[in-house]
C-alpha cells in the first residue's frame, strides 16, 4: 500500500518538476494504479489533474496526447480510431478492465516504462517522441533506455506517418499481462518491428526492419522476417511462458502481423 504523507495539487509543470527534483521521496501521481500496488512511502504526491493534461489533439502531422489521459480515453477516442489502423485503442482491450482503464494514464504508463507494457511498444513503433518538462522533447525510445527518471512527463507526440499498423499479443487469459506482444508499423516504407512482454522492455527488431526495406511482402518473406525477429532477440523465462514458448510464440505474431495487416 502507498503512503503518501503530503499532497499538492500543481497549477505547473515547472512547479511539479521542481518540487520532484528539490523535495526527497516525491512522486508525480497518475492514475496511481500501479503506484498503490507497492509499499512506496512518498513523502509528497504531486497531482498535475489541474492542468489540462488530459487531451487528445489533431494537428497537420501529428497527435498529442496529454500525460493524464487515461487509457480508456485513448481507447475510445474517434481520432486514435481513426489512425494507426486504431492499433493504439487496441491494444488496451486486455488491460484489465474498464475501470481500471478509466483510472490509469498514459503518463504514468511513459513514466513507468514497463516491460510488461501492451502500449509502449505500439508507440515505439509508431516512432512517438515524449516532452518532458525539463529535458523537453525526447524521443520515446530514447526515454525507454532509463534516461531523464526525474523529470515530469507532460504529453506524447505520434507522427501521423504510419500508413499500416499492426498490434497482436499472446496470453493465458483475456486480462492477464501479455506473454509477449509484437508491432509492426510501416512509415514512409520502411517498417519499424517492435516486440515487448518478452519479458523484458520492448525493443526494436532492427535487423528484421533491414531485411524488410524495398521487399514486396509476401507469405514467404512474412515467414521469413519472423524467423529473423526471433533470433535477432532474446527472450527470458517467467510464470506466464517460456523463453522457448516465446521464441515460438514471436514467429506466429509477427507473421500475422505482417499479412494479416490490420485486422
Ligand atoms: C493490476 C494492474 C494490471 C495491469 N495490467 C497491465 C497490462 O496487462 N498491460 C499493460 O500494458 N499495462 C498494465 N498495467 C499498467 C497500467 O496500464 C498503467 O500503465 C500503470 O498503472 C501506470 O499508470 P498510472 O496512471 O496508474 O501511473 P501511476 O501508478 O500513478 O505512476 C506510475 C509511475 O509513473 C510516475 N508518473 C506518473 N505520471 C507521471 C508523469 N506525468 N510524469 C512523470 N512521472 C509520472 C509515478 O510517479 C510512478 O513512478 C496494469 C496495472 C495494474 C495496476
Amino acid at each position: 500500500m502507498m503512503n503518501i504523507e503530503e499532497y499538492v495539487r500543481v497549477s505547473s509543470c515547472s512547479e511539479a518538476y521542481e518540487i520532484l527534483n528539490s523535495v526527497n521521496g516525491s512522486a508525480i501521481l497518475g492514475g496511481c494504479g500501479y503506484l498503490r500496488m507497492g509499499n512506496r512511502a512518498i513523502s509528497k504526491g504531486i497531482d498535475l489533474s489541474l492542468l489540462g493534461l488530459n487531451q487528445i489533439i489533431e494537428t497537420d502531422s501529428d497527435i498529442e496526447i496529454g500525460a493524464m489521459t487515461s487509457l480508456r480515453d485513448i481507447e475510445t477516442n474517434p481520432i486514435l480510431k481513426n489512425n494507426f489502423n486504431g492499433s493504439l485503442c487496441d491494444c488496451m482491450e486486455n488491460i484489465v478492465g474498464i475501470q481500471l482503464r478509466s483510472i490509469v494514464t498514459i503518463g504514468g504508463t511513459v513514466a513507468g516504462r514497463y516491460p510488461f507494457s501492451d502500449v509502449l511498444p505500439v508507440l515505439m513503433a509508431l516512432g512517438a517522441d515524449v516532452v518532458l518538462t525539463g529535458a523537453g522533447r525526447v524521443s520515446l525510445e530514447d526515454f525507454m533506455d532509463g534516461k531523464h527518471k526525474s523529470d515530469v512527463v507532460e504529453k506524447i507526440i505520434i507522427p501521423k506517418t504510419s500508413e499500416r499498423v499492426a498490434y497482436k499479443s499472446v496470453r493465458n487469459s483475456l486480462v492477464d499481462y501479455a506473454i509477449l506482444n509484437c508491432v509492426i508499423a510501416l512509415s514512409d516504407g520502411e517498417y519499424k518491428v517492435v516486440v515487448g512482454a518478452r519479458p523484458q522492455k520492448a525493443i526494436r527488431a532492427t535487423k528484421c526492419e533491414a531485411f524488410l526495406k524495398g521487399k514486396e511482402l509476401t507469405e514467404e518473406i512474412a515467414e521469413e522476417a519472423a524467423k529473423i525477429v526471433a533470433d535477432e532477440l532474446s527472450f527470458g523465462d517467467n510464470v506466464r511462458g517460456s523463453a522457448e514458448y516465446r521464441k515460438a510464440v514471436c514467429v506466429t505474431l509477427i507473421k500475422r502481423a505482417l499479412v494479416g495487416g490490420a485486422e
